[in-house]
């Protein structure tokens, strides 16, 4: 077993794997990307992240032109040549090779890079006891919704997080929440699940959608609704979802305590039916 790269239509391993300085991934963050778990050699709701993967590239006028049929193959050999059952797969495209200038180039071909890696699990601990939040200014651009390289914002943000022992920083603008710096919000208020709804402002997450989709199936009621700071904090119950992370209950937001302090019961709900959903 072995972490693996496809790089340009060659699959090799990930430590020959090699970009020039010249790509515009590198120069400008010119590119877009997509993150995918695979559980038991099975890529999860691999169409969905080709889909948004292609929204995301005609965003920026990326012409990504793999069919889904294209990349299925490609993700499967991948998983494959790794050997991993479980993995994390990170696709990124970027507008090619080309000496730096702001303007696109004329006919450079796109780079496409895979990589199928080892995953390291969350502890599992902190389902458990829970994880701690601070907020932070969103100083985000307006399209939030591009799955882009560019992540200046959310990597400083989730560093100061972690400065802070924190395990995620929460986007604040004009006293609303909008999602984490790499994952989505969900707050739990009499019952109702509240997440803010699709937009600029947010990634449209591929996990936020099954678990509403779990939810709303296991009688939840859900309200897309833009989530006040106020609500966050007056919550029984808040948490995490993505790709890697899965569902992950907070228990704290700057040091004020949601809920009992403890994962609630709807968050215990959901992760139950989350993993019976992907077995
Ligand atoms: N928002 C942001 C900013 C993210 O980076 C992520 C994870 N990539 C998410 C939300 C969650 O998205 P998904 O469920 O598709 O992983």
């Amino acid at each position: 077993m072995s972490d693996i790269a496809y790089l340009n239509s060659e699959f090799m391993k990930l430590s020959e794997a090699f970009v020039s300085v010249e790509d515009r991934g590198f120069q400008f963050g010119d590119g877009v990307y997509e993150v995918i778990r695979v559980y038991d050699k099975t890529p999860h709701l691999l169409r969905e992240h080709v889909d948004r993967l292609k929204l995301s590239a005609a965003s920026i006028q990326l012409d990504e032109r793999l069919s889904y049929e294209e990349w299925e193959r490609i993700v499967r050999e991948g998983i494959d040549r790794s050997g991993y059952a479980d993995a994390k797969i990170y696709i990124q495209l970027t507008r090619g090779v080309s000496p730096r200038d702001h303007r696109f180039p004329v006919s450079a071909p796109l780079t496409r890079v895979m990589t199928v890696r080892e995953i390291d699990l969350e502890d599992p601990q902190l389902r458990e006891s829970g994880v701690p939040t601070i907020t932070v200014d969103d100083i985000r651009w307006n399209r939030c919704d591009i799955k882009s390289l560019n992540l200046l914002p959310n990597i400083l943000s989730k560093q100061h997080a972690t400065q802070a022992g924190a395990f995620e920083a929460l986007f604040v603008r004009d006293g609303f929440v909008f999602e984490g710096s790499s994952s989505t919000i969900m707050v739990v208020r009499h019952g109702v699940l509240h997440t803010p709804p699709e937009g600029p402002r947010i990634l449209s997450g591929i996990t936020r959608d099954w678990v509403l989709n779990l939810a709303r199936a296991n009688e939840i009621t859900v309200a897309e609704e833009p989530v006040s700071l106020e609500m966050l904090l007056g919550a029984q119950e808040v948490f995490l979802t993505g790709t890697t992370i899965e569902i992950m209950p907070v228990v704290t937001v700057d040091e004020h305590r949601i809920g009992d302090g403890k994962p609630g019961e709807i968050y215990h709900r959901l992760y139950q039916k989350f993993l019976a959903s992907i077995s």
